[in-house]
């Protein structure tokens, strides 16, 4: 099979490898559609002494395909199920993993970390991490799931959105996007902020209600003419930055909730009397428990949606390196592998 490496400072190549055979209790899963994530870009923008003991380690953590071939001891995954792959692998057996949360695991191992990922033609998958998907979910859906989908679904939930809030967007990359793209399924009004415009006017173009530039606008002023003084009811912040994270605690109403994935510099920027004065819930997301992926799915299923139109790119996997520098630039949306053969 073929499958991505990186050589450091953002150099990546594709290489040949043996295809994996299922183990126990393991699924071969041939990949369909797997996206290029902000994670794998923070390994590609490494230097090459970073790589010790991870030289031949392919990326990617956003796996979905059809099921290939199974190992002894799989019962209820078979050849030719379509499939999205939970990311991380783990024991199967503590608390954590019992609720879902493989991604808290002690043993967890994240695809394109400590063991090889999906931008490849195939991926070993544990039985309990594959999630079948109906006809009706796509493969790129699939890759969503897994992570920039499911990152932003399962920020939704804690934050609650529904037709009676409205929902400011810090970050229009790809999980800000579909943070745009869910809760406007959910009923939300959306105000997206970003400031790259090709990125604003994706998030118009996926039905945010508002979507303004930082750089030419002030944010808050506009949030609170937005709301009618008020302030937003939520934030969901995607972007890591400073700025990102300041405005997303400064727009919310008195007893607003803001939920933070956006990984990236760590200046203190939250000030707790505020947290106190105004009643506010802040909250961290880290992906998604397992679950959520069954839920969402089912969301994507019934409601008739799609992050397709959040992919502005398609590359095959012979086509790596390309496929990164696109992801690189970081003007772009989703960067997805996609494979049309047979
Ligand atoms: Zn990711
Ligand atoms: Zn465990």
């Amino acid at each position: 099979m073929k499958g991505v490496i990186f050589l450091g400072d953002r150099r990546a190549i594709v290489k040949d490898f043996p295809d994996p055979e299922p183990g126990f209790g393991e699924a071969l899963v041939r990949m369909k559609a797997t996206g290029i994530c902000g994670s794998d870009l923070h390994i590609y923008r490494r230097g090459p002494d970073l790589f010790k003991g991870r030289e031949d380690r392919i990326p990617g953590h956003e796996p979905s395909g059809v099921v290939e071939a199974v190992g002894e001891g799989v019962n209820h995954i078979k050849v030719g199920d379509r499939v999205c792959i939970n990311h991380y692998r783990s024991c199967g057996h503590c608390n954590q993993c019992a609720a879902g949360y493989f991604q808290w695991c002690p043993e967890s191992r994240g695809y394109g970390g400590p063991i090889d990922g999906s931008h490849a033609d195939f991926v070993l998958a544990d039985e309990r991490n594959c999630v079948v998907m109906p006809e009706s979910v796509s493969f790129t859906d699939g890759a969503f799931i897994a992570c920039a989908g499911g990152t932003a679904y399962s920020a939704m939930q804690k934050l609650d959105v529904s037709g009676n809030t409205t929902l400011a967007v810090f970050g229009l990359g790809p999980v800000g996007l579909s943070g745009v793209l869910l809760a406007k399924a959910m009923g939300g009004s959306v105000i997206g902020v970003d400031v790259i415009d090709e990125r604003i006017e994706l998030a118009k173009q996926i039905g945010a209600d508002t979507a303004i530039n930082a750089q030419k606008e002030e944010v808050l002023d506009v949030l609170r003419e937005i709301t009618g003084g008020n302030g937003c009811d939520l934030a969901f912040e995607a972007s890591g930055s400073p700025a990102g994270r300041t405005n997303a605690v400064k727009c919310l109403r008195r007893g607003g909730k803001a939920a933070f994935v956006g990984i990236g510099n760590n200046e203190p920027v939250i000030n707790p009397t505020e947290i106190i004065n105004r009643e506010l819930t802040l909250m961290g997301s880290f992906v998604l428990p397992l679950q959520q992926s069954y839920d969402l799915i089912n969301f994507l299923d019934w409601q008739q949606l799609s992050f397709a139109p959040i992919v502005t790119h398609q590359f095959t996997i012979a086509e790596g390196a390309a496929a990164y520098q696109v992801a690189d630039d970081s003007r772009s949306g989703k960067v997805v592998f996609t494979w049309t053969t047979d």
